[in-house]
């Protein structure tokens, strides 16, 4: 998600190499909103950034004001309809949200705000919806503003100029009367939401109480900015200022920025996604003050003292290597090596032209995604003890095909380490992993999970040594994929089966010395 707020000159442009910058967060849609004093207009549609915002698309988006958004969803849920930002009109005007995470409830919040039920319609869609109402309904003087928490360094001291008493709200010019919708409206969501959202003047972010998914602000030499990660920051030629706070709302003008403080204090705790350290955040980034990269080498290094590459049961002992599945384990790959003084090789080469293995809908064809998209080079592994690292096993797609196409190009050995705990519990928050049922580890126990992937063993960073690398112990994190413990009331999910974190496999049951027909019953320690 991307946000521009400049005083003069164009944002199209500005936004689109924002939106580039974070493409990995979503491919399936891409969407720009931009306005000016005198009109909107709204490009989106599926597919990657480069393709839906083309240049010539760009130079339809007049206006200093812009609000971008890369799509991220499951497989059936492809469609050009559902590209945001969403703009909703309202009398006098219209506004424009975009939103990263992922709201609970939706039947009850749409019930209690009087709106049908409709099945088809998206949790963001039903935020513009209450907000739309919230836009219509009369302004009372109070206007409900339960606090005010630190603001950048920018920031203007002016409040928010509240309609008088008893009018009705008409227009979009009058001041700030989505901000007014907002702090009526945030409190009531539950759930996992970043916004960024325009009303044509102003540039308005948010993040929920417990600040799940991440929301920063950077400045421009003549303006603001807004993004989900700080390298689209860099991206966009601004700075970076701070991040949005959990239960912050900023509020960009002419005046420079304020912010709010939308739900009650007790409420607010920050409780970002892990994951995001784990898998989904660019590598080059920096959360809460941690980088990205830095954290994941940790990790890597901490998983060496975890779970080690064991003697070899052979003599004159081979030689071991650390293979990196690419691209996002490559720095957990470098920290085990440097902390296992093991060589670190990159076996697996990436073909960038296939698409992503996670989202297709069959087994059968994430896995030969998987074996299009990695390809290994033999001279690297034959004859040796491989280590290769993944940053997570969700359904073990990834692993099982890579496990199998090393043995294929000649490794002795192959030995998978992991740089987070199991997988065993659904995410409610906004990371898609399909059927919980599907889950390696939360659908069996470590001995199966070993003899589906056909490694040699098999180990996952605990928990705490995960949370030590980024920063901070487990309870500063949304942990609820890994632990079933998550920081909202989620609807209850069945308790998962309990798993080991390390497993070897007795060399003389060794994977490839068990014929064939065997395999299939999954012979293993
Ligand atoms: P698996 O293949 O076990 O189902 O998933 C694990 C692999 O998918 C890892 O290589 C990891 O990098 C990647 N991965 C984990 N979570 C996600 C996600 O939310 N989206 C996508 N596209 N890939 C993921
Ligand atoms: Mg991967």
């Amino acid at each position: 998600m991307i946000g521009v707020f400049r005083h003069h000159g164009p944002a199209a442009a500005i936004a689109r190499a924002g939106l580039i910058a974070v493409q990995h967060r979503g491919e399936e849609c891409a969407g720009l909103w931009v306005a000016d004093g005198q009109g909107r207009t709204r490009i989106a549609g599926a597919g990657r950034v480069v393709d839906v915002l083309s240049r010539p698309a760009l130079a339809e988006l007049r206006g200093s004001l812009a609000v971008g958004h890369v799509r991220y969803s499951t497989a059936g849920a492809r469609s050009a309809d559902r590209a945001q930002p969403i703009e909703h009109h309202v009398r006098g005007g219209s506004f424009s949200i975009a939103h990263n995470g992922n709201l609970i409830g939706c039947a009850a919040l749409a019930r209690s705000g009087g709106i049908r039920d409709d099945p088809d319609r998206t949790d963001s869609e039903l935020v513009a919806i209450l907000l739309a109402k919230a836009l219509s309904r009369p302004v009372r003087r109070s206007g409900g503003h339960p606090g005010r928490v630190a603001a950048g360094a920018d920031a203007a001291a002016t409040s928010s100029t509240i309609a008088a008493a008893g009018a009705q709200v008409v227009a979009l010019q009058r001041p700030a009367p989505l901000e007014r919708a907002l702090m009526a409206t945030l409190p009531r969501l539950i759930g996992s939401f970043s916004f960024v959202l325009s009303d044509g003047v102003r540039l308005f972010g948010a993040r929920d109480p417990k600040g799940l998914r991440p929301l920063c602000l950077g400045r421009l030499p003549d303006g603001w900015v807004l993004a989900s990660e700080t390298p689209a920051l860099t991206a966009m030629g601004a700075r970076f200022v701070r991040e949005v706070q959990p239960g912050e709302l900023v509020i960009i003008d002419e005046a420079g920025v304020r912010s709010e403080a939308p739900f009650p204090p007790g409420t607010v705790e920050s409780r970002l996604c892990l994951f995001e350290y784990v898998y989904f955040s660019r590598p080059d980034g920096v959360l809460n003050g941690r980088r990205i990269d830095e954290a994941r080498s940790a990790a890597g290094a901490a998983l060496a003292d975890f779970a080690p590459l064991g003697p070899d049961s052979q003599l004159p002992a081979r030689p071991g290597v650390v293979v990196p599945i690419p691209s996002s384990a490559v720095n957990a790959a470098r920290g085990y090596a440097t902390r296992s003084g093991l060589p670190y090789a990159e076996a697996l080469r990436r073909n960038t032209s296939v698409g992503r293995s996670f989202l297709s809908p069959t087994p059968a064809e994430r896995a030969q995604k998987v074996v299009d998209k990695l390809v290994p080079i033999p001279e690297l592994v034959s004859g040796r003890r491989v280590v290769v690292i993944d940053d997570s096993l969700v359904r073990g797609t990834t692993a099982r095909a890579v496990v199998d196409m090393l043995r294929r190009a000649g490794a002795a050995e192959v030995h998978l380490r992991i740089a987070s705990p199991p997988w065993r519990w659904p995410c409610h928050f906004g990371i898609d992993a399909g059927d919980v049922s599907e889950l390696a580890a939360g659908r069996s126990a470590m001995s199966e999970v070993v003899a589906e992937l056909g490694c040699d063993s098999l180990g996952y960073l605990p928990l705490d040594r995960l949370a030590a690398a980024v920063g901070g112990t487990a309870d500063n994190y949304c942990t609820g994929c890994m632990t079933g413990a998550y920081p909202l009331p989620v609807p209850t999910a069945a308790p998962r089966r309990t798993t080991d974190l390390y497993l070897s496999v007795p060399p003389h049951r060794r994977w490839h010395a068990i014929p064939l027909s065997l395999r299939a019953k999954g012979v293993c320690a």
